[in-house]
């Protein structure tokens, strides 16, 4: 069956759903740094991305926190609830990397006095300014209680998968989340959207600090592949032995439930 194709990003695609107020994302194994200017591809990443955000958005949704997520379809596609979604993106801080690092002249790995908020404004053609919540509330992107609702949720998440990950011996760094508004009848809310995996937060392993995250592509540091499969498997999501890679040929029965 050929679905109609919404929108293609960079690591996914977004088709027309089953079902009115549905949509499908599919996972790509398709990887890009820096704007757009350095891109390739990870193996297998879009199986497991789909397989993490799974999970981590199930669990968010456990725990009280709204979500466009609705099951799994196959190794590359999820089913979500068609939200409009709200062109920011939350980066949420415990440790210093990446560009707050850079931009304050901290070294990377510096716990961080406590958990720091950020706003970007998601617009690739201007490679995501920084932005505050004036310029959210100023130019519209949400209103004041829809940010303070965004706010609440992400510190929500942070809490909550802080110590997930750190369960397993994981340390979140940073993270960045993308919510959506969520149309039902004549009531609107804001849910967690988009993805949730080793695309978008930092994680490093608690005892080595080895990065297992997308710096080691954005950084050629290797084993990128592998580190993905590194957190899928610390999750509980592949078998503890799988050294190999998990394509969609071999391997195929730890990803169906
Ligand atoms: N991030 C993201 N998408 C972006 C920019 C950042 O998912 O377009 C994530 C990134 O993976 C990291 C966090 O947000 O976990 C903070 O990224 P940072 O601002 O340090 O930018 P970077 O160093 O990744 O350019």
């Amino acid at each position: 069956m050929k679905r109609r194709r919404i929108y293609e990003g960079k690591a996914k695609v977004i088709f027309e759903g089953p079902e009115p107020g549905t949509v499908v994302q599919y996972f790509k194994d398709d990887a890009t740094a820096f704007n757009n200017l350095k891109k390739g591809t990870i193996e297998g990443k879009g199986v497991i991305n789909n397989r993490i955000t799974e999970y981590l958005m199930v669990k968010l949704g456990e725990i009280g926190v709204p979500t466009h997520f609705i099951k799994r379809l196959n190794m590359r596609e999820q089913l979500v609830k068609q939200v409009e979604i709200i062109p920011v993106e939350v980066v949420i801080r415990n440790v210093a990397a990446g560009s707050l690092a850079k931009r304050f002249g901290i070294e990377e790995g510096t716990q961080l006095p406590r958990s720091i908020v950020e706003f970007y404004y998601k617009n690739d053609a201007l490679g995501d300014p920084m932005i505050s919540d004036e310029h959210i509330t100023a130019f519209g992107w949400a209103s004041p209680m829809e940010l303070e609702e965004i706010v609440t949720l992400s510190i929500r998440c942070n809490d909550y998968l802080s110590g997930l990950f750190y369960g397993i011996g994981l340390k979140l760094v940073d993270f960045k989340l993308e919510f959506g508004r969520l149309f039902e009848g004549e009531e609107m809310r804001i849910v967690l959207a988009d993805e949730i995996s080793p695309d978008n937060c930092r994680l490093w392993d608690v005892k080595t600090n080895e990065k297992l995250d997308k710096d080691r592509f954005r950084r050629d540091l290797g084993k990128v592949e592998e580190a993905y499969q590194e957190v899928a498997r610390r999750l509980g999501i592949l078998p503890e032995k799988s050294g190999d890679s998990a394509t969609e040929s071999e391997n195929v029965s730890p990803f169906v439930k």
